[in-house]
């Protein structure tokens, strides 16, 4: 039988809640009979302080080399300090799509069962773009930046994505009415590529609608296509849906380049005491695994973890249970070695 493949890929523990959840990844990963080789690298305030720099050269490199990275959260300092690690990387990288399933798990009591939905987020342009001034004292300014090639490629990528995956459905969603210009743009952009896809029905909702409607009734929706600023709020709301943020993956995706990270951040409430669910970090994996045409190993991961949450014996806090990080990772692994 052939070797199997070792996959080189770019690792970032991150800060806060970060290391830990990795760290229950990577063991999990392994387990699966898939083959890594991990570049593991600080970022943010921690490599500050080892190399003077908050993204080390050697971590451009890396990525820049392997094309794949697996990433925890970095902690983005409030009102000041330095840029958004997670921001720059996917600027740096051209991760233009962030892919974001939301699926619910056996086990959790939630407010919806069956919901399946998937965020399309425009990634690196929108509010997202860093520029903010002082025009005098007491007034600010902050740019807002759409453009038609940003806009037409994530419409493209969320269609092309909807086809290859049986969806049915994209939304995009707006708030046109007040921001003419920008999001005019984005909605005619989107509107161009819809016609492009006949098979996939096209609808447009206003972004505040769309929250209320997502809480009353998800089931209208399947594929939502969103502005940067408007993904990132609707992903917290739709991980809500389905247990919270412990549990919502996500894939930023280039054309040939991926960094796959929860949507959660840093959680600095919750760091180093062993609480934190590692599930939407997992989950992120499985979505690497299928990227590295890993399927068997994703199904492995992916059958492991939906045992351990229709079991209900070893969750974490935040879906209701009382075990640790260490203890589920042990169910996962427990599950996994069953299977
Ligand atoms: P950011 O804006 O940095 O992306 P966020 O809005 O995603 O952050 P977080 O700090 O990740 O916010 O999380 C908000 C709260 O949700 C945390 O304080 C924590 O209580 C909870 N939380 C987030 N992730 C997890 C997790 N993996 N396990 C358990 N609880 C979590």
């Amino acid at each position: 039988m052939a070797e199997k493949k070792t996959h080189k890929v770019t690792l970032i523990p991150g800060d806060g809640i970060g290391p830990e959840v990795t760290q229950a990844v990577v063991r999990i990963l392994e387990a699966t009979g898939a083959k890594f080789e991990w570049e593991r690298f600080a970022a943010g305030a921690e490599a500050f302080e080892i190399h003077g720099e908050y993204i080390p050269a050697a971590l451009y490199e890396s990525i820049e080399r392997n094309r794949v990275a697996l990433k925890g959260p970095v902690t983005t300092p409030i009102g000041g300090g330095f840029k958004s690690i997670n921001v720059t990387l996917r600027k740096k990288f051209d991760l233009f799509a962030n892919l974001r399933p939301i699926r619910n798990l056996p086990g959790l009591d939630t407010k919806y069962p069956g919901v399946d939905l998937v965020i399309v987020r425009e990634n690196t342009e929108g509010e997202y773009v860093g520029l903010e001034h002082e025009v005098v004292p007491g007034v600010v300014e902050s740019i807002k930046v759409i453009t038609e090639k940003g806009s037409t490629r994530i419409a493209r990528f969320a269609f092309e994505y909807a086809r290859k995956h049986g969806r049915k459905k994209i939304h995009a969603i707006h708030k046109a009415n007040i921001m003419k210009l920008s999001d005019g743009l984005f909605l005619r952009c989107a509107r161009q590529v819809a016609e492009e896809f006949p098979g996939i029905a096209y609808g447009e909702h206003l972004i505040d609608n769309t929250c209320m409607q997502l809480v009353m009734n998800p089931f209208q929706y399947d594929t939502l296509l969103l502005e940067n600023l408007y993904g990132d709020i609707v992903s917290d709301l739709c991980a809500g849906l389905v247990g919270g943020l412990g549990l919502a993956p996500g894939a930023n995706l280039g054309v040939d380049c991926a960094i796959f990270e929860a949507v959660h951040g840093s959680a600095p409430d919750i760091a180093g005491k062993d609480v934190a669910n590692p599930t939407a970090l997992l989950q992120s994996a499985i979505l690497m695994l299928r990227r590295l045409d890993e399927a068997a190993a994703a199904d492995k991961a992916q059958k492991a973890l939906e045992t351990v949450y229709a079991e209900r014996k070893s969750l974490t806090r935040d879906v209701g249970g009382t075990a640790g990080t260490t203890q589920f990772t042990g169910a996962v692994l427990a599950a996994m070695a069953q299977n």
